[in-house]
């Protein structure tokens, strides 16, 4: 479904990513795994069109992407969860909902998609009104989920899902996400610093160290994997 091949991405003179190649198989469940300033959000940004490839090239359901405007990607069926989540606070969750689906024409498709999404997280309808700043962070990350799927994407991309959330509820978020997959399908691709817990939801995942794949196998394989475990699970 997605092929990243030799993929660069500088910030001015300062080059992130240095070549790196990621294969994403449709209506897998995959890991990009790595430690603080690896290049996890640099890799995710780089797919979404939200920030510009110098070198390499990312193929998506058989289309060349690389450097398409993030709106594009968006209508081609990728959507991003940003790292902290990046929710309009002071507005209703409705409202953020509605953001989420700014590209979006027709009404009758729009309230069909806000459907669908309020079955899979009904406290978002039970909240439609609520301002966002008011809600917890587990409510505030299914929101976030909840807007990208207004685009109604094949592929999502979510960005350190953990972050201010206790591990009780990330758990939930997890399960949220591989509901997601399961029952509709959809593509996912997480970065994560929380290796134990990806392991176990994820097929494959890629280890990230100074914007280089260091190693990527299976779930299994990687938490059979003597540097991970000692690296990433304390064992
Ligand atoms: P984190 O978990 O902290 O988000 P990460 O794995 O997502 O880490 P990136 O944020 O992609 O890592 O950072 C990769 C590298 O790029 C780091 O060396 C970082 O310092 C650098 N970097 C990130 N954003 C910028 C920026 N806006 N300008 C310059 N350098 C940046």
């Amino acid at each position: 479904m997605l092929k990243i091949e030799n993929l660069h991405t500088s910030y001015g003179p300062v080059e992130a990513l240095h070549g790196i190649d990621i294969n994403i198989e449709d209506g897998a469940i995959v890991g990009v795994l790595g430690a603080n300033g690896a290049g996890k959000t640099t890799l995710l940004k780089s797919i979404a069109g939200l920030l510009r490839v110098s070198k390499g090239h990312t193929v998506y359901a058989g289309k060349d992407i690389t450097n398409l405007s993030a709106q594009r990607i968006v209508k081609l069926g990728i959507s991003l969860v940003p790292q902290g989540r990046l929710l309009f606070t002071e507005m209703s969750v409705r409202e953020n909902l509605e953001m989420g689906a700014y590209l979006l024409q027709d009404r009758t498709e729009f309230n069909k998609r806000l459907d669908d999404v309020h079955a899979m997280f009904p406290i978002l309808k039970a909240r439609a009104q609520q301002m966002v700043a008011l809600m917890s962070g587990g409510e505030q990350q299914m929101l976030a989920v909840a807007r990208a799927l207004m685009t109604k994407p094949d592929l999502i991309l979510l960005d350190e899902p953990s972050i201010g959330l206790a591990p009780k509820i990330f758990d939930q978020i997890l399960d949220t996400i591989k509901d997601l997959n399961t029952v509709r399908q959809t593509t996912i691709v997480i970065a994560e610093q929380n290796v134990k817990k990806i392991l176990k939801i994820v097929d494959h995942a890629y280890v990230l160290e100074s914007g280089k794949v260091v190693i990527e196998g299976t779930s299994e394989q990687l938490s059979n994997n003597e540097a991970i475990r000692q690296a990433y699970l304390g064992l």
